[in-house]
C-alpha cells in the first residue's frame, strides 16, 4: 500500500493549491481526482466563462466600433468556435496544473476517492479497479456542483446548469436565466451579447442582491439598458419542457406569468460533492450542506480535515486556495493567522464588473458605525471617459472615528483588477487618509479609489 504524508481528495483551487504547497513543505504528497485536473474553477467556472465573456467584450467592441471612430461592417460571431475557444482555454490551463504536479513531485492518482479508517483513502479508477492508500494526513477539497431546485430539475437539455450553458451545441434565441448572482449575470450578459434575447429571473429585490445597494441599482440600469429582461420578486414556480421549448410559470407581486424560452439556466447556488465519500463511516461531521472544521480546517476526527466549496465561508477560487495553504502550514506546525473572512474580494465579471469587499454601508450602519462615505463616478474620470466606459463608480466607506476603511464597493470596467487595493489597504489597517496621500497613476481606472476616497474626506478634486 503506498503511504504518503499528504492525501488531497480533489484537485481544484482548493486541491492542486493545498497539494503545491505541502509538497513545498516538504511533505510527500498525493491528489486524488477523478475528472480532469483543475476542479470547476479552471474546466468549468471561473476560466472557461471568463473566455466566453471575453469574446462578449470583443463583440461588443466590434459592434459598437462606429463610437471609436472604426468601421466595422457586419460584425458576426460563430458560437460554436466561440465556445471551442473557451473548451480550449479550459485544457490548457488543466495541462498547466498536470505540469505543476510533475514539477512539484506530486503524485496524480485517477479516480473516485472515498476515505476510510485508520486514515485511508479507497481509489476507484475508471475500469472499477480500487486501490487503497494511506496518509497521515487527508485533506478533503471535494468541491460542488450546480445546486438543483425541486421545481426546476435539470434535464440538462431545455432546463441546464453551469456546465450545459458553456458547451450548448446551438445558441437559444431565447433564455431565461433563474438567480442573478455572479454565476447567472455572468451568463445573462454573455448570452445577451451573442444576441440571445434573455430574461433574468431573481427571487430577491435587486439583481446581485450581495452587493451594496448602490451597485445593484446601477447594475440593474446597466442590464436594462443593454436589453436584459429583470424580473425581481419573482420565483419559478415551475417548468412544462413538454413542448417544443421551455415554458416557465413565474409568480410574480402582479400574479403569475408564464415565459416562454428554448432554455432555462439554472443558477441557484451550489450543492457540495460530500455524498459517497465516506463522511458517515468515519463519523465525520456536516451541517447544512457543509463539512464543519475549525479555523485550521480540521474536522470533528484527527487527521482528517476540508477547505474550499466543501465548508462554509465564501464558495470562491481563491478563498478555497488560501484555505488549503494555511491548512497544510498548520500541519507543518508554521505560526498562522486565521483567515479574515471578511477581507475576501468578491468580483462578478458581467458588463459592467462588480468588485467589493468589506461592509456594505448597510451593514456598516447595521453594525453601529458612525460612517463617512465617498463615491466618485466613472463619468469624472479621464480614462475612462477615452475608453468610453464611464458607467460605474467606486463607493468607499470608512469609519469617523478611527478611519477604519470598512468597505469598497466597484461597477465599471475593469474593477475587477482594481479591488486588490482595498484588500491590501484593509489588511495593512491603513486609514483613508494614507489611501489619499498614495499617488495613483494618471490616467488610470485606479485614480477614481483614489478619489473616492477624498469624496470622503470632502476633498475631492474632479467633481
Ligand atoms: C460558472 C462558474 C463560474 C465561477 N467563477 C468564479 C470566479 O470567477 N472566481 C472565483 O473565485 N470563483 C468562481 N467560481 C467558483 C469556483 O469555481 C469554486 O469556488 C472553486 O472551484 C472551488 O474550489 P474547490 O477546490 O473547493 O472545488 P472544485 O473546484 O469544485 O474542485 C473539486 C474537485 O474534486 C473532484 N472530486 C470531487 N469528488 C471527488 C472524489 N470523491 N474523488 C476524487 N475527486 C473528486 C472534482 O472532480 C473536482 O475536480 C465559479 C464557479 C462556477 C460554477
Amino acid at each position: 500500500m503506498s503511504k504518503y504524508d499528504i492525501i488531497v481528495l480533489g484537485s481544484g483551487p482548493g486541491g492542486y493549491v493545498t497539494a503545491i504547497r505541502a509538497s513545498q513543505l516538504g511533505f510527500k504528497t498525493a491528489v486524488v481526482e477523478k475528472e480532469n485536473l483543475g476542479g470547476v474553477c479552471l474546466n468549468w467556472g471561473c476560466i472557461p466563462t471568463k473566455a466566453l465573456l471575453k469574446s462578449a467584450e470583443v463583440f461588443n467592441y466590434l459592434k459598437h466600433a462606429e463610437d471609436y471612430g472604426l468601421t466595422v461592417k457586419d460584425a458576426k460571431h460563430d458560437f460554436d468556435a466561440v465556445v471551442k475557444r473557451s473548451r480550449g482555454v479550459a485544457e490548457g490551463m488543466s495541462k498547466g496544473v498536470q505540469f505543476l504536479m510533475k514539477k512539484n513531485k506530486i503524485d496524480v492518482i485517477n479516480g473516485f476517492g472515498k476515505l476510510k479508517t485508520g486514515k485511508k483513502v479507497d481509489v476507484t479508477a475508471d475500469d472499477g479497479k480500487t486501490t487503497t492508500y494511506e496518509a497521515d494526513h487527508i485533506i478533503i477539497a471535494t468541491g460542488a456542483r450546480s445546486r438543483e431546485l425541486p421545481n426546476l430539475p435539470q434535464d440538462g437539455k431545455k432546463v441546464i446548469g453551469y456546465r450545459e450553458a458553456m458547451t450548448l451545441k446551438e445558441q437559444p434565441k431565447k433564455m431565461i436565466v433563474v438567480g442573478s448572482g455572479a454565476i447567472g449575470v455572468e451568463f445573462a450578459h454573455f448570452y445577451n451579447a451573442m444576441g440571445t434575447e434573455v430574461t433574468i429571473v431573481e427571487y430577491l429585490p435587486t439583481l446581485v442582491p450581495v452587493e451594496d445597494e448602490d451597485v445593484s441599482k446601477q447594475f440593474e440600469k446597466s442590464f436594462k439598458k443593454a436589453g436584459i429582461k429583470v424580473m425581481t420578486n419573482a420565483a419559478v414556480e415551475s417548468v412544462d419542457t413538454s413542448g417544443k421549448g421551455v415554458k416557465a410559470t413565474v409568480k410574480t407581486k402582479k400574479g403569475e406569468e408564464i415565459l416562454e424560452a428554448d432554455v432555462v439556466l439554472s443558477a441557484v447556488g451550489i450543492k457540495t460533492n460530500i455524498e459517497n465519500i465516506g463522511l458517515e463511516d468515519l463519523g465525520i461531521k456536516t451541517d447544512k450542506d457543509k463539512i464543519i472544521v475549525n479555523e485550521w480546517y480540521q474536522t470533528n476526527v484527527p487527521g482528517v480535515y476540508a477547505i474550499g466549496d466543501v465548508v462554509p465561508g465564501q464558495a470562491l477560487a481563491h478563498v478555497a486556495s488560501a484555505e488549503g495553504i494555511l491548512c497544510v502550514e498548520k500541519i507543518k506546525g508554521m505560526h498562522v493567522e486565521a483567515l479574515d473572512y471578511g477581507n475576501i474580494p468578491g468580483c462578478t465579471y458581467a458588463s459592467p464588473e462588480i468588485a467589493s469587499v468589506g461592509l456594505t454601508e448597510k451593514q456598516a450602519k447595521e453594525q453601529g458605525y458612525d460612517i463617512r462615505v465617498g463615491k466618485f463616478p466613472f463619468s469624472a474620470s479621464g480614462k475612462a471617459s477615452a475608453a468610453g466606459k464611464k458607467d460605474g463608480f467606486v463607493k468607499v466607506i470608512f469609519d469617523k472615528k478611527y478611519g477604519e476603511w470598512l468597505g469598497c464597493h466597484m461597477i465599471g470596467a475593469g474593477v475587477t483588477d482594481m479591488i486588490a487595493e482595498a484588500v491590501l489597504g484593509r489588511k495593512l489597517e491603513t486609514t483613508g487618509y494614507e489611501v489619499l496621500k498614495a499617488v495613483h497613476p494618471h490616467p488610470t481606472m485606479s485614480e477614481a479609489v483614489m478619489e473616492a476616497v477624498a469624496a470622503a474626506y470632502d476633498e475631492v478634486i474632479h467633481l
